[in-house]
């Protein structure tokens, strides 16, 4: 059945660009014709109906704002059989008769219960880890790295200054994705990834003390959240090299700010293909990239999917950095 009445959340982790992606849900579902409806702090506005209708002027001017207007929240209640059902419940006195999820898996999985229980769901990754092994770009994952390696080019200036070792750890609990594409981006000796085993000695030891010999005097090594202990690697560099060394953990800053443009492109293109499945009576799916075009996969089946860590960035991460 062709969706009439829809409504729109983002979920979970917030990322820059959320923003354009419901103001693309919005537009778009007016332009078909559709009510458009936005529902605060994710499926926490389901469950206690904090819904409102939308307009054209609903979403002026955010597509140039960090955040989600719409606010998000991680929902433990209706991360529950019962929860769902009440959700769900809420959707059918409301009409709503479809619901484009914006947020990552966990989201996702959220959506895929929701519409078993008969609301018709369409997921749109957004999160700034890059962490949706279904999708390869994820709304928020261009702002968030632009900001790290601004972040580290201001890091290196002082590091220079003083000859010494910075060590930033960056965003990704799973996926090493933000800290392998700064770490090339911001010339750093060495990039430790969640996906990749490291040897201390031969892969970081050796390569500073090798860059030394070259005459190289200041070294940046960026660290994914997701393989820890930052401080010690650290600590360890320090005594084993010599080199006064330093943790900037990165932290929040790599989450909010104005979305880049394709962040706000691809967000737009998102949201108007989720509108597009939902007119055409689809559910249950994903938007996602795939080779740089919007295409759409089954929820269920997106969730199984393996993530790809990409062996030749790292490679090439691996060879730049002397
Ligand atoms: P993200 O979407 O960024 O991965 P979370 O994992 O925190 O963020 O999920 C956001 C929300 O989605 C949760 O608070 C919960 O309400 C819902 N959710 C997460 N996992 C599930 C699940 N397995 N089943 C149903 N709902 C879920």
């Amino acid at each position: 059945m062709c969706a009439k009445k829809i409504a729109v959340l983002t979920s979970g982790g917030d990322a820059p660009g959320m923003n354009a992606a419901v103001r693309a849900v919005v537009r778009t579902a007016i332009s078909f014709g559709m009510e458009v409806y936005g529902v605060k702090r994710g499926y926490n506005g389901l469950l206690n109906g904090d819904v409102e209708r939308m307009y054209l002027r609903s979403v002026s001017n955010i597509i140039q704002h960090g955040g989600t207007a719409l606010f998000t929240a991680r929902s433990p209640e209706f991360n529950t059989p019962e929860g769902v059902e009440r959700a769900a419940a809420h959707c059918r006195e409301m009409g709503i008769d479809g619901v484009v999820v914006i947020g990552g898996d966990g989201s996702f999985r959220g959506a895929r219960d929701l519409t078993n229980a008969g609301i018709p769901c369409i997921g749109v990754p957004g999160t700034i880890d890059n962490d949706i092994s279904s999708s390869e770009y994820t709304i928020g994952y261009d702002t968030a790295m632009n900001t790290a390696m601004d972040m580290i080019d201001r890091i290196r200036d002082t590091t220079e200054s003083h000859d010494r070792c910075s060590v930033v750890e960056v965003m990704g609990r799973r996926c090493g994705d933000i800290a392998l594409n700064t770490g090339i981006a911001t010339g750093a000796i060495a990039v430790l990834v969640p996906e990749v085993q490291f040897d201390f000695e031969k892969d970081l030891l050796d390569r500073i003390r090798y860059a030394q010999k070259t005459g190289k005097r200041h070294f940046i090594v960026v660290v994914a959240e997701g393989v820890g202990h930052t401080q010690e690697i650290c600590d360890r560099i320090q005594k084993e090299t010599g080199i006064e060394s330093r943790v900037t953990i990165l932290g929040h800053v790599q989450r909010g700010g104005s979305p880049t443009l394709r962040d706000r492109v691809v967000a737009s293109q998102m949201g108007y293909h989720a509108v597009e499945l939902l007119r055409d009576g689809k559910s249950n799916r994903v938007v996602v990239m795939k080779g740089e075009r919007i295409v759409d996969y089954d929820i269920t089946e997106a969730l199984e999917m393996p993530r790809i860590f990409d062996e030749r960035l790292y490679q090439i991460a691996h060879d730049l950095s002397r």
